[in-house]
């Protein structure tokens, strides 16, 4: 025995689901109202092409009704069409008419779930539904629900061709009746729909009419506002050498409501193998990126879905602001499955690769400017880098270095400036200010020294180093080792390691203090310190990240016997005055790179008021 038959679904199980899970946020019902009567004029103009109508849209408040109502002069529905697509739920009319049409301008169309309608119960206790198809001979329908399960349909009254569907607005979302509101709503969803769209706040209108008159007529539905909320024609579809400077920073501030420049934007125009549409603005990223938060809009055929989708676009891009206009992506499905679905891996790799264009194009081509956007964009680059080695690869010959004269080099150009000077290394400071005098070691001998003061830089640096293809590469900080410093010499070379060292832990009470002997060039510099540039790198990172596990500061006092100052002491005889130069000595190489504390600066103006002391008292 074989029985064969169609799974029913009851509406008073599913609609529960539909109001409180389909939709996450609740003024997405506005959306889903306004892109129907935007269907029903596309529609309608791809049946009548040569029509010179005002086609639109109009949302009307009217807060003493307790109504939101939806106008469209749009292709309006039958009778037997209600009974179709909005009395089973789940059944959109898209495909239908798609396949029914025979004309070549298919794309418009937003709807395809038939799910949106049944939205408007979220927000509504009542929904009519009074309409009258293009179709010649129908007739008027009025449909009316209260819950989206039961309904009542009936003969309408209406005369002009076009639907109005009316929410009779909840208690618990009466905001929705606030025009300041609605408008807001409006904005952000429906900003740059394809069909001009009028808001007419009844509550604003000075000349209001007897409340008493019935509602909903087509007369009162004529927006009064001249103006349509939204722009039909986002720059984003056009082509991009149709499109000015000025209209790209305009539709900029337009979208994220700022007065700011952006710097410059990539204009993404694809119709194949994808279709994509959009704009990536490079905003201005401060110095501390990791409060930064971009925005990326992401529309459907001119629709507003979602800001900042992760799955869509790669993590390091949610840094720039922009709009992404997709028509094929399946937004309504669970996030899991974007990020498991190779076609949105594909647009997702083509926007990286589109960046990655940029950014070279402009080192390429406009390397000076490109130059001066660089304090601004170089945590995002370099944040995508470590995040993306493909997007390290495509970009890593336009990576610069900014030095502390204020020049921009590549790694390449850095090399070779440096050749014989810093091996394979590149010299860094990350506070220019601070380590000024262990900076100026380096410059003085005509090393560059590049700076990496921003929260990216130490993972961008292990990065290079490690991951990054570059062999040998070593970041030093100006104050990690000397061997930049050093020269060849034989002055000096008797002093007796063993000795000093003793005589510096007893004079600073520190019997751990490493003491080495350099020729340094500088022949002024008696002393510096060094701490090692994995140790102190491994510290800081342990510290950003909350696990301070106490390793001791393991620092090297370089002594420079080139020095005569370093000479005399080591030809001294042990005792006060001894101390007292080791002391001041150990105070002004820790100078050199932080500031002493409270206490130790205490001891260290003493120290030099005694030695001036001395000084006077001798001369
Ligand atoms: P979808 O838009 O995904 O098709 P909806 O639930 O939003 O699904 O709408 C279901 C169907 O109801 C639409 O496909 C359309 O046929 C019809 N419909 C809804 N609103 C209108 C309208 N304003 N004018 C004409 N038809 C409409
Ligand atoms: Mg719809």
């Amino acid at each position: 025995m074989e029985n064969k038959g169609n799974i029913s679904i009851h509406a008073q199980n599913i609609m529960p689901v539909i109001k409180r899970w389909l939709y996450s946020d609740k003024d997405i019902f506005i959306r889903e109202m306004v892109s129907n009567g935007c269907d029903a004029i596309t529609k309608y103009k791809m049946l009548h092409a040569d029509t010179d109508e005002d086609l639109r849209v109009t949302v009307t408040v009217d807060k003493d009704a307790g109504e939101l109502r939806f106008t469209d002069n749009g292709i309006g529905m039958t009778a037997e069409e209600v009974e179709k697509y909005i009395n089973q739920v789940a059944f959109s009319s898209a495909e239908e008419f798609l396949k029914n049409y025979t004309g070549d301008n298919k794309g418009g169309i937003i709807g395809h779930f038939g799910l949106g309608f049944y939205s408007a119960f979220m927000a509504a206790d009542k929904v009519t539904i009074d309409t009258l198809s293009y179709q010649d001979g129908a007739a008027p329908v009025l449909w009316e629900s209260e819950d989206g399960m039961a309904f009542t349909m009936r003969d309408g009254g209406r005369t002009e061709r076009g639907t109005t569907i009316i929410l009779h607005i909840t208690d618990e979302e009466k905001e929705f009746l606030d025009g300041y509101r609605v408008r807001e709503v409006l904005d952000r969803y429906c900003g740059y729909m394809s069909v001009p769209i009028y808001l007419q706040d009844l509550n604003k209108d000075e000349t209001k009419k007897d409340p008493d008159e019935p509602t909903g007529t087509a007369e009162e539905e004529k927006a009064k506002e001249e103006k349509p909320i939204n722009d039909t024609h986002p720059l984003w579809l056009k082509n991009p050498k149709d499109c000015t400077e000025e209209e790209y920073k305009e539709t900029y501030r337009k979208l994220f409501h700022t007065f700011e420049e952006p710097l410059f934007w990539v204009h993404l125009n694809v119709d194949y193998p994808f279709n994509l549409k959009g704009i990536l603005y490079f905003p201005r990223i401060k110095r501390d990126f990791g409060g930064q938060e971009g925005e990326i809009k992401l529309f459907n055929r001119q629709v507003f879905v979602a800001d900042n989708i992760k799955e869509v676009i790669p993590e390091f891009l949610m840094l720039l602001k922009g709009v992404i206009d997709c028509p094929d992506l399946p937004l309504n499905v669970s996030r899991s499955f974007l990020q498991n679905d190779g076609y949105v891996k594909k647009l997702s790799a083509h926007i990286t690769k589109k960046v990655a264009d940029k950014l070279n194009g402009l080192f390429n081509t406009e390397r000076k400017q490109y130059e001066t956007y660089w304090d601004d964009i170089h945590p995002f680059v370099k944040y995508g880098c470590v995040r993306d080695s493909k997007f390290y690869d495509m970009v890593k010959g336009s990576l610069l270095f900014k030095t502390t004269k204020g020049e921009y080099l590549t790694l390449d150009e850095y090399r070779s400036r440096n050749e014989g000077k810093a091996e394979k290394k590149v010299y860094y400071t990350t506070e220019a200010n601070r380590q000024a005098a262990a900076v100026a070691l380096y410059t003085d001998k005509g090393i560059d020294v590049v700076v990496m003061d921003t929260l990216i830089d130490m993972n961008f640096m292990s990065f290079m180093e490690f991951g990054g293809g570059n062999e040998g590469l070593q970041f030093v900080r100006v104050d990690a080792d000397v061997s930049g410093l050093t020269e060849e010499s034989e002055e000096g070379k008797d002093i007796d390691q063993k000795q000093m060292e003793t005589l510096f832990r007893n004079a600073l009470n520190d019997q751990e203090l490493t003491v080495k002997i350099e020729a340094l060039s500088d022949h002024n510099l008696p002393v510096m310190l060094t701490e090692e540039e994995q140790v102190r790198r491994y510290k800081e990172m342990s510290a950003i990240y909350g696990q301070d596990f106490g390793f001791p500061s393991k620092y090297t006092l370089v002594l420079n016997r080139l020095c005569p100052t370093i000479r005399a002491l080591a030809s001294m005889e042990e005792g006060d005055v001894s101390h007292l130069l080791c002391k001041q000595l150990f105070d002004l190489a820790r100078l050199s790179s932080r500031p002493l504390e409270a206490e130790d600066l205490k001891d260290f103006i003493a120290r030099s008021n005694e030695l001036v002391a001395m000084m006077a008292e001798k001369a």
